[in-house]
């Protein structure tokens, strides 16, 4: 299949026109948003959804965002909106926040992935926002990425992995916040919060109070158990080197890697410690004490790790507060859990 890049710069562009009637007519677009790259197709319809899934290669029961311009294009796509729903809302819509809750009857099932819920979101991304809008239809859209790889937040990654494979992507260069939005169940009570983001556990808890955080956030969920979240229990943001997380300062760190670093090994480290690691090649994912730096950085720099063909990775350990949460969980997926302390 040919795969038509369309360069778009502002929300004006006359080619966004161009782009929504791909995706009236059933076709697959990637498409730019603040947090990574989505590949998105029409919601409404379960047929065309179907292909999203092969093109990622993604599991069926692991259910896709619904994104949507306005706020009226939500109601008909829940069975209600809680005042817990439109508090949140009115603080982080548009932005970086999806938000579970029980799905009404048009939404097929290949978009729940069988669940009874549905996930939605009102991205800030003004070019995301003016696609979604002139094609008229709410979006389903998961990250552009082939299944288990890092996510892309930049068109250069979208078409390492897509191209040839959907009809079109828009390159509208870097995404600001790098990596996806946080999901938060208000299908449940208290709320539970499934994926972390760029809308913090603390700013999630000024607006709704008390808020769980679901297990998988930290940990590896047990073979047998039952995912809150389906898509936590698939293997993610995986580059092919091996990813191992070292817990301890700098020197800790550095006096490890000295001794167990061979000659294809790189450090996953902070733009702060490059210059301190003489013996071995480093690949930078943000400064040290700024989450929202590593955040932006830290998927192209797992895909940096696969292009200059490093075998194993020894990343530095993030901070876990805040935006840095987001890092910690998308780090030790990648890791496979892999944390040696020091
Ligand atoms: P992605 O589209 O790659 O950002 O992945 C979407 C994430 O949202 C996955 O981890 C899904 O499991 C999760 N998700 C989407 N819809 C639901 C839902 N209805 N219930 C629970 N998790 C969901
Ligand atoms: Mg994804």
């Amino acid at each position: 299949m040919d795969t038509k890049i369309y360069k778009i710069s502002s929300p004006d562009d006359k080619s966004i026109e161009e782009v929504a009637c791909l995706l009236k007519d059933g076709k697959l677009v990637a498409i730019p948003t603040e947090t990574v790259y989505g590949l998105a197709a029409n919601a409404l319809d379960g047929e065309t959804v179907k292909k999203i899934f092969k093109a990622k290669g993604r599991p069926s029961d692991n259910p896709l965002i619904v994104h949507i311009s306005d706020f009226s294009q939500w109601k008909p796509l829940v069975k209600e909106i809680p005042e817990k729903a439109k508090r949140l809302t009115e603080k982080f819509w548009p932005g970086p926040l999806t938000i579970i809750l029980p799905k009404s009857d048009v939404i097929p099932s290949e978009v729940s992935g069988g669940l009874s819920t549905v996930a939605v979101r009102m991205p800030s991304d003004e070019i995301a926002r003016a696609i979604i809008k002139a094609a008229g239809v709410p979006l389903a859209a998961p990250s552009a990425n082939l299944s288990g790889k890092p996510s892309p937040t930049s068109s250069k990654h979208v078409i390492d992995d897509m191209e040839g494979k959907i009809d079109a992507i828009v390159d509208a260069g870097e995404c600001s916040v790098g990596v996806e939005s946080t999901v938060i169940s208000l299908a449940v009570n208290p709320p539970r919060l499934l994926r972390p983001g760029g809308i913090t556990p603390e700013m999630l808890t000024s607006v709704l109070g008390e808020i769980e955080i679901d297990d998988a956030v930290f940990n590896k969920l047990a073979e047998n158990a039952e995912a809150a979240s389906p898509g936590m229990k698939y293997k993610h943001y995986s580059p092919d080197a091996k990813v191992v997380i070292i817990k301890g300062d700098f020197s800790e760190y550095k006096s490890f890697v000295e001794k167990e670093a061979k000659e294809k090994d790189v450090a996953l480290c902070f733009e702060e410690d490059k210059g301190k690691l003489p013996f071995i090649k480093c690949v930078t994912y943000g400064k040290e004490k700024d989450s929202f730096s590593q955040a932006a950085r830290i998927f192209d720099a797992l895909r940096e790790i696969d292009e200059i063909r490093a075998e194993t990775a020894f990343a530095r350990f993030p901070e876990m507060t805040g935006m840095g949460l987001a890092v910690f969980n998308r780090l030790i997926r990648a890791a496979g859990f892999n944390i040696v302390e020091v």
